[in-house]
């Protein structure tokens, strides 16, 4: 799939669009549908799993066709501008359907193997596993139980180095769980995700819990370049949620022992402007 890229800014907008495609296909629903079916299921998947800026589900409605993953059935015509920028107008008014090519949707259907396969390739290129249970949640897909077959290919020694680092605890909120002698509950986050091709490098990395690095993933927290800690003002909640996370709104992030371990402003950097979810200026 040719995902548009400027940069490394994100675009999970195609991989979304055939997520949301291959729930449908999961729960029976007819192959086809018109734009204005799926725009707002798209926009919040966008929304919740895409970048900080306003969601276009227009665009991998329109682009995915070049891709060959995708069809239209009716007239184009109108559609896109002369430059093939889709028209969002057109496309809400227009009764020309779309969906995936009948022969990939025929052979999914017939094969639920090949639909977990493909849908695990999806998630694990265009997003942190954290993110994995989400969005197939959003989008009404379930795995069968071979999931445990499959094997990550990442490196442990990035775990170990990370957590070595960050003297085995969270960076945020300092919880350390030994289980007999074995750290639990603390984990090695990508800071410039690994679907992002952010290496395992320990410069990016960081030790958290799991509540921080989800925090961390889903851009309710971010770092700034003085390595202090944003809550996002996109962030609220209750009480506990204040507790645990809001409270940490301007305090540093734990420095890891070496100063070399600290993390890079690249991948610092990346995370502020692909994941956080933003503080007012
Ligand atoms: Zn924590």
């Amino acid at each position: 799939m040719n995902v548009w890229q400027r940069g490394d800014e994100r675009a999970p907008h195609k991989p979304l669009l055939l997520l949301l495609a291959l729930g449908r296909l999961q729960r029976g629903d007819p192959r086809l549908v018109r734009f204005v079916e799926i725009e707002e299921p798209l926009t919040e998947l966008l929304r919740a799993f895409g970048p900080p800026r306003k969601p276009t589900p227009h665009n991998p409605f329109w682009y995915l066709e070049s891709d060959e993953l995708w069809v239209f059935e009716g007239s184009t015509y109108g559609l896109a501008g002369p430059t093939n920028t889709p028209r969002i107008g057109a496309l809400r008014e227009s009764e020309t359907h779309a969906g995936l090519p009948l022969e990939d949707f025929e052979a999914l259907r017939a094969d639920p193997e090949l639909l977990a396969s493909v849908t695990r390739t999806l998630l694990e290129s265009h997003f942190p596993e954290s993110y994995r249970d989400d969005i197939l949640a959003a989008v009404g897909l379930s795995l069968e139980p071979i999931d445990t077959i499959h094997v990550r290919r990442r490196d442990p020694a990035f775990r170990h180095a990370v957590l070595r680092a960050y003297e085995h605890r969270c960076a945020v909120c300092e919880l350390q769980i030994i289980v007999r002698g074995v750290v639990e509950g603390v984990e090695a986050a990508h800071v410039k995700w690994h679907a992002a091709r952010g290496p395992d490098e320990v410069a990016n990395g960081v030790a958290l819990c799991a509540l921080h690095h989800k925090a961390l993933d889903r851009g309710w927290l971010g770092i700034d370049e003085r390595h202090v800690l944003r809550v996002s003002d996109e962030v609220s909640g209750n009480q506990t949620f204040d507790e645990l996370v809001g409270r940490f709104h301007g305090r540093p992030l734990r420095p890891p022992r070496q100063p070399e371990h600290r993390v890079h402003d690249d991948y610092r950097d990346w995370h502020w402007r692909e994941v956080f979810r933003g503080v007012a200026a």
